[in-house]
C-alpha cells in the first residue's frame, strides 16, 4: 500500500490506513532504532536538550506562584526583582536549547535519511530484471523519496513530541502533587474529561472536510470530463445535457450542505475548545478557594495560581499525545514498507570466492537450459548450443518465441531453472558478475540514452576513453560523419533519453557506446521497428563487419544479417527446433523456410528491386 501524498491526512486515520494498521514487533521496534545506534552520541545531546527543554517550559508557571506570594502580596521588591530576572533567564535559556534542540535533531535526521537513501540505492541496483519488470516505476520511487523523507519527520516531530509531552506531564503531574494533593488529583481528572469532547467534536469536522473534498473532487471531474472538446461532442451528439446537468446540480447540492455543516461544526468544536480551556481553571479557583477559606488549608494564591497554570500547560501534551497514535501508526507503516524493500532477496549475486578468470573470449555453451519469469510456464525448454570463440551465431523465429531471453541468461539479468550457461567453460553464476557483465556487451532492441551529450553517453562504457577511442568507435559504428555534421560534434546534446535523435541514430550510437567497451563476446538484438531503409542500410554497414570479426550472438530479422551468420538457431515456443547454415535450412521445408518465405523473401525481392 503506497499512501502517497495524501492531502486529508489530519489526527485521524483513514479507513485504508485503519485496515493495513502494520504489526509493531519488538523486531520492528529493535530495527528502526538500530538506525539510530551509530548516532547514540548525538541521541543523548537531544534527549538532554528535550527534557531540559521541557522541564523548563514549567518553571515560569511554579515561578509565579513565588512572584505572587513573595513578591506581590509579600511587598518585598528585592525578591520580585530576583525572581523577574530569573524568569527572564529561564525563558532566554529555555529558547537557547530550543535551537540547540533543533540543530541535533535535524543534523540526526538529515544523517539517518542520508544512510537510508544510500542503503536503499545499492539496495535496489542489486535487484533482478524482474524486481524491475514486476514493480511499477511511480512505487519504487515514491518509497525512495516520500517514505524515506517520512522518516525525517518522524524523528524530528513524532520521537521527538512523544518524549517531550511525557516529560512535561510528568513534571507537571509532580509538581501539582506538590503543591497540593486534593487539586492535582483534580486537575488529573479534568484534563482527559475534557480532552476527550474536543477530540471527538474534531474528528467529526475532519470527516466533514474530508466528504466535502470528495464532492468537490467529483464536481471537477464531471467539469474535466464534460467541458473538454471531445467530451461536449458526446454529451451534444448523445442530447445528454440534461442528464449531465442533473448530474452537476446534485453534487452542487451536496457539497453546499456538507460545507455548511462543516463549518458549523467547527463552531462548535471552537466552543467547546474554549469552554474546556475556561472551565478547569474555574473548578481549580472554586475548589483551591473552598479548601483555603472554608477549610483552612495551608494553601496560598500564588500555590492555587500555580496550579491553575500548570493545568492549563497540561492540555497541550494531553492532547498531542491521543493524536500520537495515529502518527505512530503511520510511522510504522512507513517503516514496515521500507524494511519490506530491504528485505526482498538480492536473487543474482555474485557466490562466495567468485571466479575472476584473467582472459576473456567469449565461448558460450547452453547446456539443457530450461526457464521460466515466473511460476506460470516455461519459456525456454531444453536449449542447448555452443558458440566458439570467434565464431557468430544468428538467432531467429517468431515473435514471442524466446530470443531475448535466451541472450538475457548470458549476462546473468536472469538466472537459469535449470541446467546450465557456461562463459569460456565457466557457470555463469560461479564467475564474479563484473567480469562476466564486462566482457559481453549488449546491444538491446530499445536504446537508452541517457539525458547529455554524445559524448557522456559513449563514455559510460568506457570513463577514461581517449579521443581517438571515441572516434574509431563511432567510425565502426558508422556514426562518426553523423557526430560530426552536428554542430557540436560529439558534445551535442542527445535529449532526453536520446529524443532528439532518430531511431536508426540511436542505435548506432548505441553500437558505438557498446564498442569502445569491448567486449569479449557481443550480442546484438537487432530491432524490429521498421527503420526507412536509409537507416537500415547504415547499420547494416556497422553490424555487417562485426559479424565477421567478432564473437557474436544476433537475434536476426534480416536475412543479410543472419546469412553473415556462421550458424543459424530457429526458436520456436522456446525450443531450438532447427539449426544449420541458410543454404541447408531454407531447403527443409520447416519453421525456417516458411520465416523465408513470409519475411526474408521480401527483403530479398526488394534489395533486388532496388538493384535493377
Ligand atoms: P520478440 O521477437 O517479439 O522480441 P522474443 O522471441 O524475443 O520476441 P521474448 O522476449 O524472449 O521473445 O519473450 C518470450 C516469452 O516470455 C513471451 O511470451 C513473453 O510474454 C514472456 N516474457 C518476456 N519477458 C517476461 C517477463 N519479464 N516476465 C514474464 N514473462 C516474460
Amino acid at each position: 500500500m503506497s499512501m502517497g501524498p495524501g492531502r486529508m491526512r489530519g489526527g485521524y486515520l483513514t479507513e485504508e490506513e485503519k485496515q493495513n494498521k502494520p504489526k509493531v514487533t519488538w523486531a520492528l521496534l529493535k530495527r528502526v532504532f538500530s538506525y539510530l545506534t551509530p548516532y547514540w552520541k548525538q541521541l543523548i545531546l537531544a534527549l538532554l536538550c528535550i527534557f531540559l527543554s521541557s522541564v523548563m517550559r514549567l518553571f515560569p508557571s511554579i515561578l509565579t506562584g513565588r512572584i505572587i506570594d513573595e513578591g506581590l502580596i509579600g511587598r518585598n521588591m528585592n525578591i520580585l526583582i530576583k525572581l523577574i530576572m530569573i524568569l527572564f533567564a529561564v525563558t532566554v535559556g529555555s529558547e537557547m536549547i530550543g535551537v540547540a534542540e533543533n540543530y541535533i535533531q535535524s543534523w540526526m535526521a538529515q544523517h539517518i535519511t542520508y544512510d537510508m537513501r544510500n542503503q536503499m540505492y545499492r539496495h535496489l541496483q542489486q535487484m533482478s530484471q524482474s524486481f524491475f519488470t514486476t514493480n511499477n516505476q511511480g512505487d519504487i520511487i515514491t518509497r525512495m523519496t516520500s517514505d524515506i523523507s517520512g522518516v525525517r519527520s518522524v524523528i524530528t516531530n513524532t520521537f521527538t513530541s512523544i518524549l517531550s509531552n511525557v516529560i512535561t506531564l510528568i513534571c507537571a503531574v509532580v509538581a501539582m502533587f506538590q503543591k497540593n494533593w486534593v487539586l492535582a488529583v483534580i486537575g488529573m481528572v479534568i484534563v482527559p474529561l475534557f480532552t476527550l469532547p474536543t477530540r471527538a467534536a474534531g474528528k467529526t469536522r475532519w470527516e466533514l472536510t474530508r466528504e466535502a473534498q470528495n464532492a468537490s473532487d467529483e464536481m471537477n471531474g464531471i467539469l474535466n470530463e464534460t467541458l473538454s472538446v471531445s467530451g461536449q461532442l458526446l454529451v451534444k451528439l448523445f442530447c445528454r445535457q440534461d442528464d449531465e446537468y442533473e448530474k452537476y446540480r446534485s453534487v452542487n447540492q451536496k457539497m453546499v450542505d456538507l460545507s455548511i455543516r462543516e463549518s458549523m461544526a467547527g463552531r462548535w468544536f471552537r466552543v467547546v475548545l474554549s469552554t474546556v480551556v475556561n472551565i478547569g481553571p474555574m473548578i481549580l479557583y472554586l475548589v483551591g478557594g473552598y479548601l483555603m477559606i472554608v477549610k483552612g488549608m495551608e494553601l496560598t494564591v500564588g500555590d492555587i495560581t500555580v496550579l491553575v497554570s500548570l493545568l492549563s500547560k497540561m492540555y497541550g501534551p494531553v492532547n498531542s499525545l491521543l493524536n500520537m497514535q495515529v502518527e505512530w501508526i503511520r510511522s510504522m507503516a512507513m517503516f514496515t514498507r521500507i524494511f519490506e524493500y530491504f528485505d526482498m532477496p538480492v536473487e543474482i549475486k555474485n557466490r562466495e570466492n567468485a571466479l575472476v578468470p584473467t582472459e576473456a573470449h567469449g565461448n558460450i555453451d547452453f547446456e539443457k537450459v530450461f526457464f521460466r519469469y515466473d511460476d506460470s510456464r516455461m519459456i525456454l525448454k531444453n536449449v542447448t548450443f555452443s558458440l566458439k570463440s570467434g565464431n557468430s551465431i544468428a538467432i531467429v523465429g517468431p515473435s514471442g518465441s524466446g530470443k531475448s531471453t535466451i541472450i538475457n541468461l548470458i549476462p546473468r539479468l536472469y538466472d537459469v531453472t535449470e541446467g546450465s550457461v557456461k562463459f569460456d567453460g565457466n557457470d555463469v553464476r560461479d564467475l564474479d558478475l563484473n567480469f562476466l557483465r564486462g566482457n559481453v556487451g549488449v546491444v538491446t532492441q530499445e536504446t537508452y540514452l541517457f539525458n547529455g551529450t554524445i559524448r557522456d553517453n559513449l563514455l559510460y562504457a568506457k570513463p577514461d576513453a581517449t579521443e581517438e577511442e571515441l572516434i574509431e568507435a563511432a567510425r565502426k559504428a558508422n556514426i562518426y560523419d553523423f557526430i560530426m555534421s552536428q554542430e557540436k560534434g560529439f558534445d551535442s546534446m542527445v535529449g532526453n533519453r536520446g529524443l532528439k535523435l532518430s531511431g536508426g541514430e540511436k542505435q548506432r550510437i548505441s553500437i558505438a557506446r557498446v564498442l569502445l567497451k569491448d567486449p569479449a563476446l557481443l550480442i546484438f538484438d537487432e530491432a524490429t521497428s521498421a527503420l526507412d531503409s536509409i537507416s537500415e542500410s547504415k547499420i547494416q554497414e556497422a553490424i555487417d563487419p562485426l559479424i565477421e570479426s567478432r564473437t557474436s550472438i544476433l537475434i536476426a530479422h534480416r536475412l543479410s544479417t543472419i546469412m553473415a551468420a556462421d550458424e543459424i538457431l530457429v526458436v520456436r515456443d522456446g525450443e531450438i527446433v532447427e539449426r544449420g547454415v541458410h543454404e541447408d535450412l531454407v531447403k527443409q521445408g520447416g519453421v525456417y523456410t516458411e520465416l523465408y518465405e513470409t519475411q526474408f523473401k521480401k527483403e530479398l525481392l526488394a534489395a533486388g528491386h532496388n538493384n535493377k
